[in-house]
């Protein structure tokens, strides 16, 4: 889950049904059916919005994207924004959109045995994929408002193109927060939001009347100082989890060391989020099924071939990093909670397939041996590192390691 927007992907297919076996069917009564389908289904949070168009999120969204904070996220160019934010182009004769949350907050588990320095994983990529958790279910209740209820209907949980976050708050389950995140009372930004759009007339929820206040936690947490000032914007350029999740090249050097042990996604700014102090019971499928779901070892992670990678993660949003980003995270993670015992495993990074990895291995082994005093340990590693390396990025990156690397004597 990013904090700007939806993510790129395959999108169910729509079928065109007949209308009016509802026929007379009074719209307050029409409502209460169709709640008690998504309800059957397992979702308690669900709100009805007008399939109205919302040019102000789509305007705010351009501007974004002519700022550059949108960061790589090509596919969000004014085409698409133009189709997330108009129902009527995600289901053409949409009437309303039927908005559904599941609570994601479970509980940080106990590390596990494995010993060394660990990363940490967002929460809501800890457990299945939310993406395969909605989906059957919305798909379901698609089918049944076409079956049934003899309307269009169409699913959608971020693959898009459709913003879900607007559509929350006009459907009365949430407000957004400073941090962009759509706040649901009681439950704060701990939830998945997935949507169902049709062609049925249900009347809408209102709209919750709230605001943050004066409640500035998520900027000051935030490790990178990617929200505004003011809250309401996310640089993605700045943000942890569009760099750990959708960033295929390099981190920004100056922001490595602000990234802590977080190898896919952030919470930081959730965490601190008053409104979702509140216990509540987590979807089940989210829950991580062991410690190092949650905090893998970070060694762990970069021996990880495409082969093993596919057999830990399948089924898991953390395959979105695919297996050479995960590693690169994994590399500035050890540079940032790593120990000096973590060097040879950064050192046997530097000969990884992927020059990706060569590179952010080496800024890891200059960080490291400079937070752990072992400059002139890793000094004639990086150097010999230097004459093998042929490719020009990473020749690079191990320049500036040892421009900067710090010998024991100059500390
Ligand atoms: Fe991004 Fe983390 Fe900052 Fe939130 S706290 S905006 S996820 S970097």
């Amino acid at each position: 889950m990013l904090q700007f927007g939806a993510c790129e992907g395959p999108m169910w297919p729509r079928r065109r049904t007949g209308r009016g076996k509802v026929g007379a069917m009074e719209s307050d009564a029409l409502r209460e059916a169709v709640l008690a389908a998504v309800r059957a289904e397992g979702f308690e949070l669900a709100g009805i919005a007008p399939a109205a168009a919302v040019p102000a999120v789509r305007e705010a969204a351009n501007d974004a994207l002519a700022a550059g904070r949108l960061a790589g996220m090509g596919w969000m160019d004014p085409a698409w924004l133009e189709r997330a934010t108009d129902p009527d182009c995600f289901l053409p004769g949409a009437r309303s959109l039927i908005v559904v949350a599941l609570p994601n907050h479970s509980p940080e588990p106990e590390p596990g045995p494995a010993a060394g320095a660990r990363g940490r994983v967002a929460r809501y990529a800890r457990g299945r994929d939310y993406h395969r958790v909605f989906e059957k279910r919305l798909r379901r209740i698609a089918r049944r408002l076409r079956e049934e209820f003899g309307a269009d209907a169409r699913a959608t949980v971020d693959y898009g193109p459709l913003l879900e976050r607007p559509y929350a708050e006009l459907a009365g389950l949430a407000w957004r927060g400073r941090s962009t995140m759509a706040l649901l009372p009681g439950f704060g930004p701990w939830v998945m939001l997935g949507v169902v759009a049709t062609t049925l007339d249900l009347p809408a929820d209102a709209p919750i009347r709230k605001s943050c206040g004066s409640c500035a936690r998520c900027i000051t947490a935030c490790p990178t100082g990617a929200i505004a000032p003011d809250g309401g914007v996310v640089d993605a350029r700045r943000c942890i989890s569009y760099h750990t999740i959708e960033n295929r090249g390099a981190i920004p050097r100056e922001l490595r060391p602000l990234f802590g042990d977080w190898v896919f996604g952030c919470d930081a700014c959730l965490d601190t989020c008053p409104v979702g102090q509140s216990r509540f019971e987590s979807c089940a499928e989210f829950e991580p099924t062991g410690p190092d779901e949650a905090h893998p070892p970070l060694a762990g992670l970069l021996a990880l071939t495409e082969e093993t990678f596919l057999e830990r993660f399948r089924g898991r949003a953390i395959m979105r990093a695919k297996r050479d980003g995960l590693a690169r995270n994994a590399c500035i993670a050890l540079g940032n909670v790593g120990t000096a015992d973590d060097l040879p495993t950064l050192a046997g990074a530097l000969h990884d397939a992927s020059p990706l990895i060569r590179g952010h291995a080496a800024w890891a082994i200059g960080h490291l041996a400079n937070r752990c005093a072992a400059g002139s340990r890793v000094r004639p590693v990086l150097e010999r590192a230097l004459t093998e390396e042929h490719d020009s990025s990473v020749r690079e990156e191990i320049r500036l390691a040892l421009a900067d690397l710090q010998d024991e004597g100059s500390r």
